[in-house]
């Protein structure tokens, strides 16, 4: 074994560690990635559904998800969405374009990103070494020391990009919280976010295949915590899509204090239940068919075929009844949540290294002088819609840009 010396040792080549790589370099620094995977950047190919949602236009608060709601403002000013469209159009010849505030590689593929960021990092000599396991960190002489199962390195700086537990065949296997944890840093309870849910209301599994345009509002012990809007799915456990995915972490987080997590769907949002019940009372006195016809045609004409036929299926009683039960049930349809899918489903996690503990005009370690942190190991998650990518490099630009400005104050 021998010891290599470098001026920055990056720990995990994902989308936060390439970045910092890049830019390191480019500040003629001498980087090392360490990645515990056989390939670098791996989860990058499976993001945006392989098409890769590099960003998003509309980087207001209210898509970032963190104890302190100022946390990760600094970082996003530092790098922008501006940034990361410039970053790789003019740095690493990788055209972007935009759809609603969007943004994805011209190309649609999110293997160009990966490949952009790993020409990025052959152009200005980045060493990566893969397959490597680090065994432990410690700081000694102003300099911290690395021993992993082949070899030990050394560097004046150390940043921790090490992912969350989202994805764990991607290698966010969780490890990277050991590593902080060496330096005092503790870690709030990782869970998993953005991902569908579970229900125990077994009989709405006969619409598993169902995707339909509705509300849908998360209530933890009775109180309403989150609403959004988009497709949702229907399956054989639960409900799934962009809406259920982005109230997820909420329901995540409830049901590990063990609260009371239920989902209400709404799937007519343009109507009130009123002007849903007065519309189809209306139109079964119209027609001249059967009533339960009557209502079944009149439902076809807002919901899909599925739906309409569990709905019909359900009602009991008079007409009246029967557009009162369905009203209610397409209005307020409940869905008690008793589980969320695992990490192996989860797009990112909620939870990881305590802010408090990380200076955010810098990314650094308010513990340990030198080292830093970046991306999704910190306690902080976004929305879907590009917010998670744009965090891992906002932070991976900022903790490396703090960390160039240490070296050189030092030197
Ligand atoms: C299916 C899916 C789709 C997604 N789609 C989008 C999207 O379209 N837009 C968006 O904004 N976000 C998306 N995300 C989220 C986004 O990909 C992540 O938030 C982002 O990649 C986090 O970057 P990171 O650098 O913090 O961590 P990661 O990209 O997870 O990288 C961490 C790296 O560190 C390595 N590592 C971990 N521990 C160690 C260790 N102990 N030693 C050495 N190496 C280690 C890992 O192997 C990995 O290479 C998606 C996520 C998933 C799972």
């Amino acid at each position: 074994m021998s010891n290599h010396h470098f001026d920055i040792i990056i720990v995990g080549a994902g989308a936060s560690g390439l970045m910092a790589a890049v830019r390191a370099s480019d500040q003629n620094l001498d980087v090392l990635i360490l990645e515990h995977q056989p390939k670098a950047g791996i989860k990058i190919l499976s993001t945006g559904n392989g098409r890769c949602n590099l960003t998003n236009s509309d980087l207001s608060s209210a898509h970032f998800r963190c104890e302190d709601p100022l946390f990760f403002r600094p970082a996003l000013e530092a790098f922008s969405w501006q940034d990361t469209i410039r970053f790789f159009e003019e740095q690493l010849h990788l055209f972007c374009k935009e759809k609603n505030g969007y943004w994805y590689p011209r190309s649609n593929q999110a293997t160009a990103v990966r490949e952009a960021l790993l020409a990025g990092c052959r152009e200005n000599e980045v060493k990566i070494r893969r397959n490597e396991e680090i065994r432990e960190i410690r700081k000694k002489d102003q300099r911290f020391h690395i021993r992993t199962d082949q070899d030990t390195y050394s560097a004046a700086v150390c940043i921790l990009c090490c992912g969350g537990k989202a994805f764990p065949k991607s290698g966010s296997d969780g490890s990277g919280y050991r590593l902080a944890k060496a330096f005092g840093h503790s870690i709030v309870k990782p869970l998993p976010a953005l991902m569908a849910l579970y229900s125990d209301r077994s009989e709405l599994f006969v619409l598993a295949g169902v995707r339909a345009w509705g509300k849908v509002s998360l209530f933890v012990n009775g109180t309403h915590v989150i609403t959004d809007e988009g497709e949702l799915q229907f399956t054989d456990y639960g409900i799934s899509g962009i809406p259920v995915f982005q109230i997820s972490r909420y329901a995540a987080i409830a049901l590990h204090k063990k609260e009371q997590v239920l989902a209400v769907i709404d799937l007519i949002p343009e109507m009130t239940k009123e002007e849903l019940e007065a519309y189809l009372t209306a139109g079964c006195m119209e027609q001249k068919t059967q009533a339960k016809e009557q209502l079944s045609g009149l439902l076809n004409g807002l919901l899909p075929k599925k739906v309409t036929e569990y709905l019909i299926g359900q009602a009991k009683g008079t007409l009246k009844d029967q557009i009162r039960q369905i009203s209610s049930e397409i209005k307020e349809m409940p869905v008690p949540i008793v589980k969320t899918a695992s990490f192996g489903q989860a797009q990112t996690t909620t939870g990881g290294v305590r802010v408090t503990e990380i200076d955010p005009d810098t990314m650094g370690s308010r513990l340990e002088e030198g080292l830093y942190f970046a991306g999704e190991m910190i306690d902080i998650d976004g929305a879907c819609g590009g917010y998670n990518l744009q965090w891992a490099w906002s932070s991976g630009a900022l903790a490396v840009d703090s960390a160039a400005a240490y070296i050189r104050e030092r030197n």
